[in-house]
């Protein structure tokens, strides 16, 4: 089998890195930076959305898995003490995996010219690129839902639904719903302008719209990566056909992640 180990610049990672590597080709896996069918990250979660940007386009061929070298993480969710345990499972391939949905963007312009089809593991995040507010019209399968003004709007993936999401007030989706949550960001509302105030959680082919009614310029993030677009005419989000593959080699339900991560370090495990 073939991996890649993209790690977090810091000492720690990069040490955890280089035993892995050299364990993992010890035990015969063969390190490819270019075909990788197992892509492992050391760091953060930050590192983590790194790994899946920079192999986003073998999304078939590959599974994901994060070693954390801060506090817990959500997609880096292996401690180093379990690293000598961890590296014997993943020689011992094949291993099994769980899917998880992911985000799918598609940035039109209004020369009609050019099209970004982009994916995002966490969300997208729009904002005016000169700090003033967005002024959107937010279209739900085909039909106005809502004309929306305020600083932003997010839209999450149930794994996102605890980043950034979270500090929106946004719910927290088990990444088992094929779905996508809308937060605002600071909505003006007045007796011209009213939104509905709620996140809204879209199903799968419920596709949400966002026109600009105002500026054309934007600031649009996909999970850490933040661009200026010109010329926007229309943000289409939907559920991604595609989905993003973790390797799993012990159970840590997703509750236990969020409890440990956000109330307690709990000592009792509660089954799937
Ligand atoms: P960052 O500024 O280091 O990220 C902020 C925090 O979000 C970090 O603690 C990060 O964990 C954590 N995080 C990332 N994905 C998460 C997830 N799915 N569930 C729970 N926590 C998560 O920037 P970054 O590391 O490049 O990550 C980018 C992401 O940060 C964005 O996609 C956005 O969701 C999130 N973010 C959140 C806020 C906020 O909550 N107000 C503000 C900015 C960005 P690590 O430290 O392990 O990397
Ligand atoms: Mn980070």
């Amino acid at each position: 089998m073939k991996f890649v180990i993209v790690s977090r610049d810091d000492h720690r990672s990069k040490t955890i890195k280089a035993t892995m590597k050299q364990y993992l080709t010890e035990f015969d896996l063969e390190y490819s930076k270019e075909e990788p069918e197992l892509v492992i990250s050391v760091g953060g979660d930050g590192t983590f959305l790194e790994a899946f940007h920079r192999y986003h386009h073998r999304l078939k061929e590959t599974a994901f898995i994060g070693v954390h070298t801060g506090h817990l993480g959500f997609y880096a969710d292996y401690t180093p003490d379990e690293l000598e345990k961890l590296i014997i499972e993943i020689a011992k391939t094949p291993f099994q995996t769980v899917e998880y949905p992911l985000l799918e963007v598609i940035i039109r312009s209004k020369t009609g010219e050019k099209e970004d089809r982009l994916l995002a593991l966490n969300e997208v995040m729009i904002k005016t690129a000169d700090g003033s507010s967005v002024v959107l019209d937010v279209e739900i399968k085909g039909e106005h839902f809502e004309t929306f003004r305020g600083d932003g709007i997010c839209i999450s993936t149930p794994s996102g639904s605890t980043a950034y999401n979270k500090a929106l007030g946004g719910a927290i989706i088990h990444p088992s719903f094929e779905a996508i949550q809308l937060t605002e960001m600071a909505s003006i509302n007045n007796r011209v302008f009213r939104t509905i105030g709620s996140p809204l959680i879209l199903p799968q082919h419920h596709t949400c719209m966002l026109r600009p009614m105002r500026d054309s310029s934007f600031l649009i993030s996909i999970d850490h990566y933040t661009n200026t677009y010109t010329d926007v005419k229309s943000i289409q989000c939907r559920v991604a056909k595609e989905k993003v593959r973790f390797a799993r080699f012990r159970q840590f339900p997703f509750w236990n992640r969020v409890r440990d991560s956000f109330v307690s370090e709990g000592n009792q495990r509660f089954g799937e």
